[in-house]
C-alpha cells in the first residue's frame, strides 16, 4: 500500500490565522483511495526548512502532497524550494506563461513581472492543470537520477510529487480534475471503507475498556473519540473495493451494536436530535418543551431538523417565575416553597406543558447554568430535567433526571451537557419508557 505525506505551507498557517482545511480534505480522499497517510506536517515560509520537510518526507512516503506557496509572491517557496531539494533547473513553461498573461490580457492588464514565476517548472515535471484559478502545480513521477540524490538506489515503489495552492477551491478543482485519476493509476491501492457508531450514556474509558478487545485490531481498526459529551467508535477496513471492506467491518460493527444496546444512539451524520425526530415521526407523536436553564437550547436543536414541524406543538422558554406560573400552570406553592429549581417545578413544567399543547410528551428543563447563582443547597451545574408522557390509559407516565454537573462546566457547557440529557431521554422513552425506569 503506498504511502502520502501532506505538506502544507503557510506561516499564516503556524499562526493559526487559517485553518488547515485542505490536510482534511487530502487526508479523506487519501483514504478513498486507499493510500495511507502516516504523517501531515505544517511548515512556515521559511526556505531551509521547507527543503528539510520535503527532503523526510520523500525518504518516508512514496508520495508528497504540497498545498500553498505557489502564488507569484516573495514568500511563495513551493516550486523553487523541490527545484532546490534535487539541484534541478527551473524551466518556464510557455504554455502556462501565455494562459496567466492571457488572463491579465482579458481585463486590459498586462502582467506582472512577478506572475512569470507561476510558469516555472524543474526539468521533468509536468504540470498539474489549475481549472479554477491561474496558477498550475506540477507533478513529478521522480527518476533515478532524483532517487539518487535522495540516496535512494534501490527503491522498487514509485515516489511522486504533486503540489497545489492553498486556495480550497482550486485545490480541489485540480486534486477532481488531474491529480485523483494520477494517483489512482498510479498507486491504485484499494479503499477503506469506515462507520462511526455514536454512543451517549457512556464514558470514553468505559467503552475503551467495554470493547478492549477490538481495539487491538489492525483491519478492521477500531477507535475511540470523545467530545461534546458523547463518544464515537470509529470502525475502518481496508480492502480492494469499497464492498469488500465494508464486509470486513460488518462483524465488528455488529458487535459494538450488541454489546452497547441503547447506548448506541446511531451512526455517521446521525445526532441524538435527529434520532429523536426520526422516532416520533415513526412512532406518530407530538411534543412540546418548557425549557428554563437551557434557554431554548433543546428546542434549538430539535427544530434544526427538517420535517420538525411534523411533531414539535410548542417550545416555551419559560424563564421568570411568572412565566412559569401563568403559562405552564406551576403553582405559586410550589415557586415559592421549592423554588423554580426543584423536582417539584421540573414536573410542574413538562404537565404544564404538555396540558397545555395536548401533547403526546412534554419536556422540562429547568437548573442553575451558572456562573452566579448557585447556593450551597442549590449549587451552580444543579439540573432537573422532566418527561410527562400520556399513557395508554391517559394516565400521565413521569420520568425525572437530575444533574449534578459541578461549577467548573461554563455556562455553555451546562446547557449543553442538559440538552444531551433531554434529548436522550425522549430517545429512551421513544424506544421503550423501561429504559427510563432505573436511571
Ligand atoms: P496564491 O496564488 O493565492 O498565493 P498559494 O498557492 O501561494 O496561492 P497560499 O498563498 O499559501 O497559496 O494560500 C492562499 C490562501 O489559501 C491563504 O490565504 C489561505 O486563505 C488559503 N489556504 C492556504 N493554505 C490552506 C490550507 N492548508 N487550508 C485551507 N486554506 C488554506
Ligand atoms: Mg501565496
Amino acid at each position: 500500500m503506498a504511502t502520502a505525506e501532506v505538506l502544507c505551507i503557510g506561516t499564516e498557517l503556524l499562526l493559526g490565522d487559517v485553518l488547515d482545511t485542505n490536510s482534511q480534505f487530502l487526508a479523506q480522499q487519501l483514504a478513498l483511495l486507499g493510500i495511507n497517510c502516516f504523517h501531515r506536517v505544517t511548515v512556515g515560509d521559511n526556505p531551509e526548512r521547507i527543503r528539510e520537510c520535503m527532503r523526510t518526507a520523500l525518504l518516508r512516503a512514496d508520495i508528497l502532497i504540497t498545498s500553498g506557496g505557489i502564488g507569484p509572491t516573495a514568500d511563495d517557496l513551493t516550486t523553487e524550494s523541490i527545484a532546490q531539494v534535487f539541484g534541478a533547473p527551473l524551466d518556464v513553461d510557455q504554455e502556462v506563461l501565455a494562459f496567466i498573461e492571457g488572463l491579465f490580457a482579458a481585463r486590459g492588464l498586462k502582467m506582472p513581472p512577478s506572475n512569470a514565476k507561476q510558469a516555472l517548472r524543474p526539468r521533468g515535471a509536468r504540470i498539474l492543470p489549475n481549472p479554477v484559478g491561474s496558477a498550475p502545480g506540477i507533478i513529478w513521477t521522480l527518476g533515478p537520477a532524483e532517487l539518487a540524490v535522495l540516496g535512494l538506489q534501490d527503491v522498487q515503489t514509485v515516489k511522486s510529487i504533486l503540489t497545489f495552492p492553498g486556495v480550497p477551491s482550486e485545490l480541489k478543482g485540480m486534486w477532481a480534475g488531474t491529480a485523483r485519476g494520477y494517483l489512482e493509476e498510479t498507486y491504485a491501492g484499494g479503499t477503506i471503507w469506515s462507520k462511526e457508531l455514536k454512543h451517549y450514556g457512556i464514558g470514553e474509558s468505559a467503552l475503551a475498556e467495554k470493547f478492549a478487545h477490538l481495539l487491538d485490531l489492525a483491519n478492521p481498526s477500531v477507535a475511540p473519540y470523545a467530545g461534546n459529551w458523547e463518544c464515537r467508535l470509529r470502525v475502518a477496513a481496508k480492502a480492494a473495493t469499497l464492498e469488500e471492506a465494508r464486509a470486513l467491518a460488518q462483524p465488528v460493527i455488529d458487535e459494538i451494536k450488541q454489546g452497547s444496546g441503547v447506548r448506541c444512539y446511531g451512526e455517521d451524520s446521525d445526532t441524538l436530535e435527529s434520532v429523536v425526530g426520526r422516532l416520533l415521526t415513526e412512532r406518530g407523536l407530538t411534543i412540546a418543551l418548557a425549557e428554563s436553564c437551557t434557554g431554548g437550547m433543546v428546542s434549538e436543536r430539535l427544530t434544526n431538523i427538517p420535517g420538525s414541524s411534523r411533531y414539535i406543538m410548542l417550545n416555551a422558554v419559560t424563564y421568570s417565575n411568572e412565566a412559569k406560573h401563568r403559562v405552564l400552570g406551576v403553582s405559586e406553592e410550589i415557586l415559592n416553597t421549592q423554588g423554580a429549581v426543584s423536582p417539584e417545578c421540573a414536573r410542574a413544567m413538562a404537565l404544564g406543558i404538555r396540558q397545555l399543547t395536548s401533547c403526546d410528551l412534554g419536556l422540562s428543563v429547568t437548573g442553575i447554568a451558572g456562573p452566579d447563582g448557585g447556593t450551597e443547597e442549590k449549587p451552580i451545574g444543579l439540573v432537573y430535567l422532566g418527561l410527562s408522557a400520556r399513557g395508554a390509559d391517559n394516565e400521565e407516565r413521569y420520568f425525572a433526571r437530575t444533574l449534578r454537573l459541578g461549577k467548573r462546566l461554563g455556562r455553555h457547557e451546562v446547557r449543553w451537557r442538559t440538552a444531551q440529557e433531554a434529548l436522550n431521554m425522549v430517545r429512551l422513552y421513544l424506544i421503550d419508557p423501561q429504559h427510563l425506569e432505573s436511571p
